[in-house]
């Protein structure tokens, strides 16, 4: 049933099978040693080999420089919503010690809303005593009706002075639940303030569009993603930050303002201890592996699954340009619309989004294997992902419903 069943869920989602039966028999019998692989000590010698395998081959995917530590964290995402102000405030309070005395509220925490992960990422750091801003929030754009769908030039965007030394910028690479992602080749860097691009850490929520097209680590201070999506199963989250960020203990920062964080969110107790400061989670570490290493020696690397997601989204997108107002995409602005989560209602005859043409067409992609197609909850309508484990062909087979379903539609006028 699995080869003809097409998961096009937004997260958690569809891995390679490949990947999955070497990783069934690894929890079983790693090896052939008799025991399987999360039976075994997270200090031993082989699940060491399996650690160091992984970081070894995304470093190599996303060429990722030496000065940077790769962290096998747990908590998700939204852990990193919490862990990143938390101990970018504390290296801020390291470099600055008297910042806070002056400045009582803090150094300014830059947000990009372009969507509900950068929304929901930036109530916590505020949750936490952070003085985040919004740079820019999508669903205030005229137009936008409170919705997300658009993101503004970097002209308009309401950036803090580089002299009061913000702590960060902080943005979300691809916006899973309103498919908004930054146009390739990604986040416009380039066109940052000089002073404000030179000396603001940049933090990258990348869960759900790594490994996707290649991304410039060294530009950023922290790249994060949970690894549900692109990666592997739920349970680990990667982090790649530089490492003079976190060479201090954030401690030292407590007596100049700066935040005391929960020891499992330090991240220079996770790099000075190789990720094995406590039991990581082992199987999502394992099975992630799996996939760095077959995405790295079977599928081209990143340049490979950047081509094909290229490729999926555009034969998806050609299709609802081409039917004629029946498939509507939600995100209004053409070059942000995400090569991974393909969002748009369908409408009827008057144009509006109908929920009876919509059931229908779920029920029509039921029909033909392709399972968990149904918007989120806040958007409504359908998301089809496409993440690098959904083949071009799996693509096709959505692509031939989506062809078939404006027939019918039109036959029934
Ligand atoms: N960021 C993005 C872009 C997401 O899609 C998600 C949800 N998968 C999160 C953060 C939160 O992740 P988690 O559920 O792993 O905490």
């Amino acid at each position: 049933r699995r080869e003809r069943t097409i998961n096009l869920g937004a997260g958690p989602s569809s891995l390679p099978t490949p990947v999955l039966l070497e990783a069934a028999q690894g929890i079983v019998d790693f090896g052939g040693s008799g025991m399987g692989l999360t039976e075994l000590s997270h200090r031993s010698a082989t699940f060491q080999r399996v650690l160091s395998a992984a970081e070894a081959d995304l470093r190599s995917l996303l060429a990722v420089p030496d000065d940077y530590a790769v962290l096998f964290m747990q908590g998700g995402g939204t852990e990193q919503f919490s862990a990143t102000a938390l101990n970018l405030l504390a290296a801020h309070a390291v470099a600055h010690p008297d910042y806070v005395a002056q400045h009582p509220a803090g150094p300014p925490c830059d947000y990009a809303v372009s969507g509900s992960w950068t929304a929901k990422a930036m109530s916590e750091a505020k949750r936490l005593g952070a003085n985040a801003r919004a740079v820019f929030d999508a669903r205030k754009l005229p137009g936008a009706d409170g919705r997300f769908g658009a993101i503004p030039p970097v002209a308009e965007w309401q950036l803090s002075a580089a002299e009061e030394k913000p702590a960060m910028l902080y943005y979300c690479d691809n916006e899973t639940v309103d498919g908004v992602e930054y146009a390739s080749p990604g986040f416009p860097i380039a066109e940052l303030p000089q002073a404000y691009r030179e000396s603001v850490p940049l933090v990258a929520d990348c869960s759900s569009n790594i490994l996707s097209r290649p991304i410039d680590v060294a530009a950023h201070a922290i790249v994060f993603f949970g690894a549900q999506k692109n990666v592997g199963p739920a349970g680990v989250t990667v982090v790649i930050v530089r490492r003079s960020l976190i060479a201090e203990h954030p401690d030292k920062g407590v007596a100049h303002g700066g935040p005391r964080i929960p020891t499992t969110l330090v991240y220079k107790q996770h790099a000075d201890n190789g990720s094995l400061y406590n039991t990581p989670p082992m199987f999502a570490i394992y099975a992630s592996g799996l996939v760095f290493a077959d995405l790295l020696r079977n599928r081209g690397g990143v340049t490979g699954a950047a081509s094909r997601a290229d490729m999926k989204s555009g034969a998806v997108y050609d299709v609802i340009a081409s039917s004629n107002g029946l498939f509507q995409p939600t995100v209004r602005q053409a070059d942000v619309r995400s090569r991974m989560n393909i969002c748009f209602r369908v409408c009827g005859a008057d144009g509006a989004p109908s929920e009876a043409r919509e059931t229908a067409f779920v029920a029509r992609c039921k029909e033909a294997g392709i399972e968990q197609v149904k918007g989120h909850r806040s958007v409504g309508g359908i998301r089809t992902s496409l993440y690098n484990a959904v083949t071009p062909e799996q693509t096709l087979v959505l692509v031939d419903v989506m062809k078939a379903f404006v027939k019918e539609m039109q036959e029934q006028k």
